[in-house]
């Protein structure tokens, strides 16, 4: 393992934060067969946003087939293949209101039109939801839904790599392109690493990192905070807790009992935009346990046998419309970002790695396009569609399309 006394290590590519978005990358290229470098401001992997145990991922499900619902089927796919160990429980549950016959029809037929067979998606009935997951409504059952510990799936990946190609409290603050090289300074101008490739990959860093090469990329933080309370066990509350995780506005783990037959039960998350506050916030205690009581269908007033024990909270970053970015930065040879995941760091990270591989893979090769089917389980148009969808280009349409591009285009090959 490197620290910043040890510097200018060449490698094929260099990945700037080790989040579940750098180390996801780094894994699927150094399982490719390429030799990559990790560089990090923490001590370690997942110490930051990614520093989230209780993540939850599933696919969506909304009244018509949207491109999301097409994309996050797809990533939680490829999320239960590749990172099964690093489940904290599966399955979860959606209560929906005024679920009538009609609706129920239409639900069923759109579930069968997304090809789910039965075990994966599931409209189930007021009864078999009280059974299942303890809340009397019917809704949607999520059979391939999965809480994941995101600190875990990062250490999985990270471990595939060589201890010398990864910089732990590098704080990077400049890259530099010259002979076709990209080099990577720490904030006291030492050189750390150097690559033909770059995948900035730290977050709401990666703005500040674009800005050293005036190139303005809108990524915005959203403040989340997740908290954790105890129940008496002698607290009517019990009798409903949830058996399973729960989703709808927000999202809670199923209820854990303690050894004095108290409970715990952890609720999520706040979605505070343009804040960068990492304190806790009593408020957001407040308005988690009203989110809960919500997905277990219980009146507000329960709330005061819920008492706040700890909290987590991190910072998301979020582009303009909510997709992520993730693909070349033009004008610039090389240069890649894996960013803005939002609140979908699991689903995300599933289709950037593969996505990114693609892309460094062709740029290596001075390929023309990404090679088709890159995305394992999807067909030529989807992959296309995930990749012009998440490109970074879509939010410089006209401000550097206008001259030459080093960035290869998106569409795969057919
Ligand atoms: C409260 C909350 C609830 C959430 N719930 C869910 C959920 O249920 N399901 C889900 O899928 N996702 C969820 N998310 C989102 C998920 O946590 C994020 O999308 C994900 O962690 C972002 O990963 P990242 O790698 O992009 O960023 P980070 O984990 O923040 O990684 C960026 C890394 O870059 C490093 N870095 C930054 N700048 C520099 C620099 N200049 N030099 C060197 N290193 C640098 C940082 O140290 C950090 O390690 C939630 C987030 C929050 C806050």
């Amino acid at each position: 393992m490197k620290n910043k006394n040890t510097f200018n290590t060449h490698h094929q590519v260099v990945i700037v934060g080790a989040g579940i978005a750098g180390c996801t990358i780094a894994g699927e290229l150094n399982r490719a067969g390429l030799s990559v470098g990790i560089v990090d401001q923490q001590s370690g992997p997942a110490k930051e946003t990614s520093a989230h145990e209780t993540a939850l991922a599933h696919p969506q499900v909304g009244k018509k087939i949207s491109k999301l619902q097409r994309f996050t089927q797809l990533a939680n796919q490829i999320a239960n293949d590749k990172w099964l160990s690093a489940q904290l429980c599966s399955q979860a549950f959606e209560s929906i209101q005024g679920l009538d016959a009609i609706s129920i029809s239409k639900l069923k037929e759109l579930i069968h039109e997304m090809k789910y067979d039965e075990q994966t998606i599931q409209v189930i009935t007021e009864n078999e939801a009280k059974l299942k997951a303890n809340v009397g409504a019917p809704g949607i059952w999520y059979e391939s839904a999965a809480i994941y510990s995101l600190p875990q799936i990062c250490q999985k990946e990270i471990a595939t790599l060589n201890l010398d190609s990864q910089y732990w409290s590098c704080n990077i603050a400049k890259i530099c392109f010259f002979e076709n090289t990209w080099w990577v300074y720490s904030e006291d101008d030492l050189l750390i690493c150097s690559a033909p490739v770059i995948v900035l990959a730290n977050g709401l860093g990666v703005q500040k990192l674009l800005k050293g090469l005036q190139i303005n990329l809108p990524v915005r933080p959203v403040r989340g905070q997740l908290s954790k309370f105890l129940i008496r066990g002698d607290s009517e509350l019990v009798a409903y807790l949830p058996k399973i995780a729960l989703r709808g506005d927000g999202y809670c783990l199923p209820a854990q009992p303690l050894t004095n037959h108290d409970w715990m039960w952890e609720i999520g998350s706040s979605y505070d935009e343009d804040s960068v506050d990492q304190a806790h916030w009593i408020q957001s205690d407040v308005d988690n346990a009203i989110k809960g009581l919500n997905l277990i269908q219980r009146e507000h007033s329960y709330q005061k046998e819920m008492t706040p024990i700890s909290s987590f909270v991190g910072i998301r970053s979020a582009s303009k419309d909510r997709l992520p970015l993730i693909g070349p930065i033009e004008n610039q040879p090389g240069l890649f970002v894996a960013c803005c995941y939002g609140s979908r760091g699991v689903l995300w990270s599933a289709l950037a790695a593969p996505l990114i591989r693609a892309y460094v893979e062709g740029f290596l090769a001075g390929a023309v396009r990404l090679r088709a089917g890159f995305l394992t389980g999807a067909s030529t148009l989807l992959s296309a569609e995930v990749a012009s969808s998440v490109n970074p280009a879509r939010f410089f349409a006209g401000a550097l399309g206008a001259r030459t591009s080093n960035s290869k285009p998106i569409l795969p090959e057919s």
